[in-house]
């Protein structure tokens, strides 16, 4: 089966799913979406109003945030895979709890599996908590580190940074270093691909050997 099959039939698979008591309050399960082939997934945290009205990650107004910080790093949303640790919405928001993280981790382990992508970013702390556990996302955003062998960048969730103005800017700058990160795992795991073109002037002013690499 290609990876693109695969990950269909996980999303029909997630549709269906009843293996948590998500699954008894959504409208629409939210698989997640991009090519079989992104070099770079992110992950967020569970599916919000919007998503959960139409079966999509990250849209409304932390999707267009999204949108703008993919255009930081040279990317365009269909260069990327989006998805959740949980892909039914917690209602009203609230944290999905663990017996939740757990049924659903194994639908994102096969997602994982299936893409295999150079870079897993994560939004947010269950998704960081997952790779990172017990780190402080003011002390890792932005950083590069190796986790099983997979390319881990832990972020700031897109929608805390839209209402947190410094924030915003530290997010943008994480993602204007994308480009070079993403060549640093290429070289890393003998896999050349397409160059992220980014003109000079557009990413961010720090010096990239401050970029930190674990
Ligand atoms: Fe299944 Fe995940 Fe939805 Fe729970 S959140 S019902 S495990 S797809």
């Amino acid at each position: 089966m290609s990876a693109e099959e695969t990950l269909q039939q996980i999303a029909s698979e997630v549709s269906a799913c009843t293996q948590c008591s998500l699954h008894t309050t959504r409208n629409k399960s939210v698989p997640g979406e991009g090519p079989a082939n992104a070099e770079i997934m992110l992950i967020g945290e569970g599916p919000g109003h919007n998503e959960n009205e139409q079966g999509r990650p990250f849209v409304g107004a932390a999707g267009n945030f999204l949108n703008e910080l993919l255009a930081q790093a040279g990317l365009k949303r269909e260069d990327v895979w989006i998805g959740n640790v949980v892909k039914c919405r917690p209602p009203g928001n609230r944290d999905p709890l663990p017996e939740e993280l757990s049924a659903c981790d194994k639908h994102l382990e096969r997602q994982m599996a299936a893409l295999n992508p150079k870079i897993i970013i994560t939004l947010g702390r269950f998704s960081m908590a997952k790779f990172v556990p017990g780190a402080k996302i003011s002390q890792v955003h932005g950083q590069m580190r190796k986790v099983n062998g997979r390319f881990v960048i832990p972020m700031f969730h897109p929608a805390a940074a839209l209402h947190q103005p410094q924030l915003k800017t530290t997010i943008l700058a994480d993602f204007g270093k994308l480009p070079d990160l993403l060549d640093v795992a290429r070289r890393e795991l003998g896999q050349p691909g397409p160059a992220v073109v980014v003109p000079k002037e557009e990413l961010p002013k720090d010096d990239p050997k401050q970029l930190k690499l674990f």
